[in-house]
C-alpha cells in the first residue's frame, strides 16, 4: 500500500513562480547534493509538507534530498551555519506531525539513503540505509529465510530511519519488542555535522553508551539517522490467525465496567494473558471494536466475519515451526471470553482477517481527518482506559502490550489540532491517566518537555532529555527538529 502522498517529485524545478529561488542556502545545498535534489518550488515541496493524516501541514523553506551520509553531514553543517532549523523526514507516515515542517524549516528527506546490504546469515543481521522501506527490508530478510521483528500497515512507505526515530512498535511488538530491540548498530549525523558510527553488530556490546537504543525514539532531536545494523529473527514456517468475537461479561472479576467495549476489553486482556502464558508461538494480539469494524466494512465493503455484532474483537496470531493452529484452537475452545471465533491458517484467509484490523486507518482517513495518539497503559488497566475514553472518540483500538491507538475522525483541522495539543499536554490528558504514557502531536526537542512521560509523574521542569548525561556531541547539540514547543 502506498500511503497517500500528494506527490514524490524526483528531479527538476519549474523555471518560474518560485519565491525562494534566490535563497543562498538553496544554492549552497545544490552544490552539495546536486541541483535536482533541492526542491524550492511550492509544487515540488507540496508532498513533503503535509502528513498522512492531512492534519499537519506547514511550509518548508526548501526540501533537500542527500544521497549519502557524507552529504547529510555537509547539509547539516550548512544549515547550522545558516541557523536554519531542519526537520528530518523518512516515509512521512508518522501520524503525529513530527516529520512535517511548521513554518520555513529545511525539510531533510532521507529517502535516497536506500542502500540495503546482503543478509549476514551467521549473525542474523542486515545493514540498511535510513531510507530503506520496511517492505523492502522484510523481503530481503525473507530471501534469507529470516524475518524482521517489526511489521506495520505502513510497511510500503515507512523507512528504517523513521521507524528507529519513532521507536515504532507494530503488530509483533508482543513477541519481538519495539524497534529499539531490533537495532544493534547505528550511523547518524549529529547537529555539529559529525558522523557517529557504531555498527559492529555485536550481540553484546559493552563499549560505552547504548547509542542505537538512545537514538531509538529520539524523533530527529538528537541526530539524523543515516543507517542501521538490524537484528533479524527466525521466520516460522507455520502461522495461524484467529478472530475472536468477545463476550462483554465482567471478566475482570469486579464487574466494574459499564460500557460493553470496556467489558469486552477486560475479556480480551484475560484471554490474551492466558495465550501469552500458554502459547510460546503467540506473535500478535490486536483488539478492535464494533464501530471500527462497521467503519471498515462501510469503507471498503466485504462480509461481516460473524453473523451477529459483538462489542469487541480480538485478533490473535501464532507462528511457529510446527503448525500452531491446534494449540490456538485448544486455547479458544470453551474459553469464557469467546462468544464466537474463526481460525484460519491459509495465507489469503489470514490476510482477510488482518485487513479487518489494518484497514482501520485508511477507513478513518477516508471519512474525515484522523486524530491519532499513541497511548500506553499497563495491560491490567486497558479496560479502564477504554471505559474512560471521552465519548467524542469515535473508534478505538488497543493491543496486547497495553499500547492503544485511540483514533477519531472529524473535519476541522484547527479544532483537531487544538484538541490533540490539549491531550498531549502534561496534566491535561485524561485517557492515559492509568499509569501510562502518551505520545501525541508534539515531537521531542532538547528544549522541550518530552511528549512521552508517566502521566502520574508529570516532569517538574521542561528538561525532557538529561542533557548532562549525554555523550559528547549529543548533549551539546541544539535541537535539530524545527518543530518547536508551542504546537
Ligand atoms: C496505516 C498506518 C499504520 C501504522 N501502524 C503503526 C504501528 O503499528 N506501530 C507504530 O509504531 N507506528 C505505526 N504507524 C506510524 C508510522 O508508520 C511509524 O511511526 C513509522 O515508524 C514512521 O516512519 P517514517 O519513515 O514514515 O517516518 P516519518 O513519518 O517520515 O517521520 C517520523 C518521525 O521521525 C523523524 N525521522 C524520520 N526519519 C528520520 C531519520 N532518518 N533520522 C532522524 N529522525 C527521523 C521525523 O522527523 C519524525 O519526527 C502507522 C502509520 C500508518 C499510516
Amino acid at each position: 500500500m502506498l500511503l497517500g502522498r500528494a506527490g514524490d517529485p524526483t528531479s527538476g524545478e519549474p523555471a518560474s513562480g518560485d519565491p525562494t529561488s534566490g535563497d543562498p542556502l538553496a544554492a549552497q545545498l545544490r552544490a552539495i547534493v546536486g541541483p535536482g535534489h533541492v526542491l524550492t518550488h511550492p509544487d515540488l515541496r507540496a508532498g513533503y509538507e503535509i502528513d498522512w493524516t492531512r492534519r499537519f501541514a506547514g511550509r518548508a523553506r526548501l526540501v533537500v534530498r542527500p544521497g549519502s551520509t557524507a552529504e547529510v553531514a555537509q547539509v547539516v553543517r550548512a544549515c547550522a551555519a545558516a541557523a536554519a532549523p531542519l526537520v528530518p523526514q523518512g516515509g512521512n507516515t508518522g501520524l503525529v506531525g513530527g516529520g512535517v515542517p511548521r513554518d520555513g524549516e529545511v525539510l531533510l528527506s532521507l529517502r535516497r539513503l536506500d542502500e540495503l546490504g546482503q543478509v549476514d546469515a551467521a549473525a542474523m543481521e542486515v545493514t540498511a540505509g535510513a531510507g530503506v522501506t520496511l517492505a523492502r527490508l522484510q523481503a530481503r530478510a525473507l530471501q534469507a529465510g529470516l524475518a524482521f521483528g517489526i511489521d506495520l500497515a505502513a510497511r510500503d512507505s515507512a523507512t528504517v530511519g523513521g521507524m528507529i526515530a519513532t521507536n515504532a512498535g507494530g503488530v509483533h511488538v508482543l513477541r519481538h519488542g519495539s524497534v529499539r530491540a531490533q537495532v544493534v548498530g547505528i550511523e547518524a549525523v549529529l547537529a555539529s555535522g559529525d558522523v557517529l558510527s557504531r555498527m559492529p553488530g555485536l550481540a553484546k556490546d559493552n563499549a560505552g553508551y547504548a547509542l542505537p537504543q538512545l537514538l531509538a525514539g529520539s524523533e530527529g532531536t538528537l541526530a539524523v539517522i543515516t543507517g542501521a545494523r538490524l537484528r533479524l529473527v527466525r521466520a516460522p514456517a507455520h502461522r495461524a490467525v484467529a478472530l475472536v468475537a468477545l463476550e462483554a461479561g465482567p471478566n475482570d472479576g469486579r464487574g466494574a465496567f459499564r460500557s460493553p467495549e470496556a467489558r469486552a476489553t477486560a475479556s480480551a486482556v484475560a484471554l490474551t494473558g492466558r495465550a501469552r502464558s500458554r502459547l510460546a508461538s503467540l506473535e500478535a494480539a490486536e483488539l478492535f471494536f464494533e464501530d471500527g469494524l462497521a467503519l471498515v466494512l462501510r469503507h471498503r465493503g466485504g462480509a461481516r466475519p460473524f453473523r451477529d455484532e459483538h462489542p469487541g474483537y480480538l485478533l490473535l496470531e501464532c507462528a511457529a515451526d510446527a503448525d500452531p493452529a491446534d494449540g490456538l484452537a485448544e486455547l479458544l475452545a470453551g474459553a469464557p471470553e469467546v462468544a464466537d471465533a474463526v481460525l484460519v491458517s491459509d495465507p489469503s484467509g489470514m490476510r482477510r482477517l488482518w485487513d479487518l484490523r489494518e484497514d482501520h486507518t485508511d477507513a478513518i482517513a477516508a471519512e474525515g481527518m484522523a486524530h491519532k495518539l499513541d497511548v500506553s497503559v499497563p495491560v491490567a488497566r486497558l479496560a479502564e482506559l477504554v471505559e474512560r475514553l471521552p465519548g467524542a472518540v469515535a473508534g478505538t483500538g488497543g493491543r496486547g502490550d497495553g499500547a492503544g491507538r485511540p483514533t477519531g475522525r472529524g473535519s476541522h483541522p484547527g479544532r483537531h489540532r487544538r484538541d490533540a495539543r490539549d491531550q498531549a499536554r502534561p496534566g491535561s490528558h485524561r485517557p492515559a491517566e492509568p499509569g501510562g504514557a502518551v505520545r501525541g502531536e508534539r515531537p521531542l526537542t532538547l528544549a522541550d518537555p518530552p511528549a512521552t512521560y508517566p502521566l502520574e509523574q508529570v516532569p517538574p521542569t521542561p528538561s525532557g532529555v538529561p542533557i548532562g548525561t549525554m555523550p559528547a556531541g549529543l548533549g551539546a547539540a541544539r535541537p535539530l527538529s524545527g518543530n518547536p514547543a508551542d504546537c
